[in-house]
């Protein structure tokens, strides 16, 4: 994630990071030339999104999320498979991608792809769907507000 300058078309350089710890996050950069400062605000959801990415700002990855639950590590817990399970106890396996899905994900530019097959997957996951198929793509859009991917 960079970003640029518009008047001196340079690149800006990272300046400060803050996780207040209620889920936001900040991430300050500067014009190397004139000086120009923007901020980055993100709320707790798209925080969240950068985390589970692994997306780099600064120069390192937000604080990891645990992402990977056994299904036996929940074995024998009453709640292990509620609907609304927080989105750090995915436990599902990797669901796979029907091929009108794949050719729908086809057409999203390559440089956001693989994240938003990622995104779609982590839903897939979180409600056990084994299958994603364009239906569940706009499922999925309409529930996390992705329209445009
Ligand atoms: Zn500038």
């Amino acid at each position: 994630m960079k970003f640029l300058c518009i008047d001196c078309d340079a690149q800006m350089t990272f300046e400060e990071r803050q996780q207040p710890g209620d889920g936001t996050f900040t991430a300050s950069f500067a014009c190397p030339r004139c000086g120009r400062r923007v901020a980055m605000l993100a709320n707790p959801m798209e925080t969240q999104l950068v985390g589970t990415l692994g997306v780099e700002i600064g120069g390192r990855t937000l604080d990891e999320q645990p992402l990977e639950f056994t299904r036996g590590a929940v074995a024998g817990r009453d709640d292990a498979f509620i609907e609304d399970a927080p989105r750090s106890t995915l436990r599902a396996p990797r669901p796979v991608w029907s091929s009108d899905a794949e050719a729908r994900l086809a057409k999203v530019p390559g440089f956001v792809r693989g994240m938003v097959k990622k995104i779609y997957s982590d839903y897939a996951r979180e409600r056990a769907i084994e299958k994603v198929t364009p239906e569940v793509m706009d499922r999925a859009r309409a529930e996390l507000g992705l329209e445009g991917m």
